[in-house]
């Protein structure tokens, strides 16, 4: 069957021919794959900057935002079905009983660092025609979400961020614990840096959980990303035009910031204006370049006097992917256009080499199968 993979030793990014998986124990599930986001981390992997092939092979089949139709199960699957759609998580858990992460089924706290993450290290991966994998590590995807349901995986990214803030900000003796969903954010306001898709992905999470919400990224207004972070209810600032000393003035106090985009100057120059018992959320991964100045006696000593919280986000465990899912249907309520409007091109999986090598514009862009 038609497969993307890369070729560390060689640099080589090609279609190949791969093994078609057959299932193998009785609780396993057989996907057929529908569609395949493209990011940055394999942009990355594209590029050889990381990327592992599983042991014994000279190559990794790449792609981990998957969307698949299950074809066939093992006699002891018990919730899924041939005919239903399916989300696949990306990591899985290292083998170490002393590694109480992956043992409680946390495996993106994973502390041992010898998981695995399917098309990006040490197992193959989504773009490819079909997938076998255990019932525990799929998420059922309903049927009217379709049309959205690749932009589950990067949605994740959002939603453990948002997630782990509700938790830490648990701190503060006045917040409680049993605020409705929709009602966390209120009174609040949310920065998010960076318009790409898990930004305005980000920026769909906290307008619906009630934050008053702004977007700081590059491009000039207007331009098609600030159109869609208005018309989901939030404001987009463009750093090239309004400084961050500007947007504080503008803003007030921001009470969390979601960093989407890895521009680490753009960063440590927000977290010097967070206001009183901010946290600041790190989910972007930066490419590494030259190393920039940053007052860090300042920057500490604000966060000592302003109890500020920074915190660094990797992965998705299962209620993550859960309430992606959960929040795609009340995204595709509220904001259909939208939302449809991420997805800016599909390709067929012969394309795919061109498009992860190439510098393909738009938002989100999908592989198809
Ligand atoms: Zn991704
Ligand atoms: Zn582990």
């Amino acid at each position: 069957m038609k497969a993307i993979a890369i070729f560390p030793k060689t640099h080589e990014v090609k279609l190949i021919d791969h093994e078609e998986p057959k299932i193998t124990t009785p609780t396993q599930v057989k996907l057929r794959m529908l569609e395949v986001g493209v990011c940055g981390t394999d942009k990355k992997i594209t590029s050889f900057q990381f990327g592992t092939p599983p042991a014994g092979s000279e190559y990794l089949v790449i792609g981990h935002e998957s969307l698949g139709e299950v074809v066939e199960v093992g006699p002891e699957v018990r919730d899924i079905k041939p005919g239903d759609l399916a989300v696949m998580v990306v990591r899985h858990p290292c083998p170490h009983e002393y590694c109480r992460a992956c043992r409680m089924g946390h495996q993106d706290f994973c502390f041992t660092g010898d998981f695995t993450e399917l098309g990006i290290k040490e197992a193959h991966g989504f773009m490819t025609e079909f997938v076998v994998a255990e019932e525990r590590h799929m998420n059922l995807m309903p049927r009217e979400l379709r049309d959205v349901g690749v932009l589950t995986e990067p949605l994740t990214v959002a939603e453990k961020a948002i997630a782990q803030v509700w938790q830490i900000q648990q701190r503060l003796p006045w917040i409680d614990p049993n605020t409705s969903a929709q009602m966390r954010g209120k009174g609040l306001k949310a920065m998010v840096l960076g318009a790409g898709p898990v930004g305005l992905l980000g920026t769909m999470v906290f307008v619906a959980s009630g934050f008053e919400t702004y977007v700081y990224s590059r491009s000039k207004v207007p331009n098609p990303k600030a159109d869609l972070v208005e018309e989901i209810g939030g404001k987009y600032i463009s750093n090239e035009t309004t400084s961050v000393e500007q947007l504080a003035e503008q803003v007030g106090n921001i009470d969390l910031a979601f960093e989407a985009a890895g521009a680490s100057q753009i960063a440590f120059d927000v977290m010097r204006v967070l206001g009183p018992n901010a946290i600041f959320v790190f989910a972007g991964v930066p490419d590494h370049t030259v190393p920039i100045k940053v007052d860090t006696a300042l920057l500490i000593r604000d966060h000592v006097m302003k109890n500020r919280a920074v915190l660094g986000s990797v992965n998705a465990d299962r209620a993550d992917f859960e309430a992606a899912i959960r929040d795609l249907g009340v995204f595709k309520q509220r904001w259909p256009q939208v939302l449809r409007s991420l997805i800016t091109g599909y390709y067929p999986i012969e394309q795919a080499p061109q498009l992860l090598l190439g510098s393909a514009g738009g938002i989100k862009n999908v592989v198809t199968l």
